[in-house]
C-alpha cells in the first residue's frame, strides 16, 4: 500500500466534473479551482462523502486516544 499516493477526488457540481488529486495538493487544487473559475464562490469541494468518512475517522483516533 505504500506505493500508492494517497488521492482524495475533488468536485465541482457547478462544472460537473470530478478530479483525483494527491491528498497533499486537494486543498490547493480546491483554492485555485474556485479562485481561476467561480471567482472565489466554494463550488468545487473535496468530495463530501469522504470528508465524512476523515471525519469518522479522526473522531475514532481522538477516542482512541483520550
Ligand atoms: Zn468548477
Amino acid at each position: 500500500m505504500d506505493d500508492e499516493t494517497p488521492t482524495l477526488p475533488i468536485v465541482c457540481e457547478t462544472c460537473g466534473t470530478t478530479t483525483r488529486v494527491p491528498l497533499d495538493e486537494a486543498a490547493e487544487t480546491v483554492e485555485r479551482h474556485n479562485e481561476r473559475l467561480h471567482d472565489g464562490q466554494e463550488e468545487a469541494t473535496i468530495d463530501p462523502e469522504l470528508l465524512d468518512r476523515i471525519h469518522d475517522l479522526a473522531a475514532a483516533d481522538m477516542i482512541e486516544e483520550n
